[in-house]
């Protein structure tokens, strides 16, 4: 069964600590939501997975199925099964939103799909997200909105299937619409069961239509409370001032 398994991660960006010690452990099957205020290190923690170069990891491990995802280049942890979405994707002037995922497919099946039976796969992944049949020739993330982006973000991982995929505020600037096709989109992909999810998110509302295992509470660069789907009513009734108080 494929486990993503964090342990005692500590990571730095530009000589700061951000995070303190982070443990967690994502299996297929299950769906973890990773919330916490603004600040607490969440996207530093989705980075860090990436292999994004800004961000040092000074102690700890990152293994996937027991291999070190650490000295893995950030292609490696694709064709590993690890997908991560970002919050601030990059802007790619030339490469369309069709050519750009296919390479991601070859990349990841390490030989490149028929070009017809990709354009099959694509047609049918962008018609379940509602997405316009001419955004494939669009240049990537140029110019995407919120909605945009969090589509593309599904359809990558509806065509990837990656083992374990790591969400970095999926809901943010989403309308509700948008919010519904992209959080069925989550659903589906984790129906299979043999996928993991960590949701990354600052608000509860996307819990109320993916719903997750359990519930980790970031605060101050590590997991400051755990539970089950309830600690999500918590915070949304309580908001995080609880736990800023205690780790500032
Ligand atoms: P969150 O996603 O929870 O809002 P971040 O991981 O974005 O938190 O940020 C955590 C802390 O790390 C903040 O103090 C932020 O300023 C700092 N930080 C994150 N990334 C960078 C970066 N690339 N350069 C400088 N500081 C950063
Ligand atoms: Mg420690
Ligand atoms: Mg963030």
């Amino acid at each position: 069964m494929p486990t993503l398994e964090i342990r005692d991660l500590h990571v730095a960006v530009e000589d700061k600590e951000i995070l303190r010690g982070v443990d967690l452990t994502v299996r297929s099957g299950e769906t973890h939501a990773l919330m916490g205020p603004n600040g607490s290190g969440k996207s530093t923690l989705a980075y860090a997975i990436a292999g994004h170069p800004k961000y040092t990891v000074t102690s700890g491990t990152v293994t996937l199925d027991g291999e070190d995802v650490l000295s893995l280049s950030v292609d490696e942890r694709a064709r590993a099964g690890l997908f991560l979405a970002m919050q601030y994707p990059v802007e790619v002037p030339g490469v369309s939103v069709s050519n750009f995922l296919r390479s991601a497919v070859t990349a990841v099946r390490g030989e490149a799909p028929k070009l017809r039976l990709f354009t099959k796969e694509l047609k049918e992944g962008m018609d379940a997200l509602s997405i316009d049949a001419s955004f494939a020739q669009r240049n990537l993330n140029e110019g995407f909105s919120g909605g945009e982006k969090k589509r593309h973000e599904i359809l990558q991982l509806e065509l990837l299937k990656p083992k374990i995929a790591v969400l970095d505020e999926t809901d943010s600037g989403l309308d509700v619409d948008a919010l519904r096709v992209v959080s069925e989109g989550v659903n589906r992909f984790r129906s299979t069961g043999e996928t993991g999810v960590l949701l990354i998110t600052h608000y509860t509302r996307i819990l109320r239509y993916v719903k997750p295992d359990f519930v980790h509470v970031f605060a101050g660069g590590r997991i400051v409370e755990e539970g089950g789907p309830e600690l999500a009513d918590k915070l949304e009734a309580e908001g995080y001032e609880r736990y800023t108080k205690a780790s500032a």
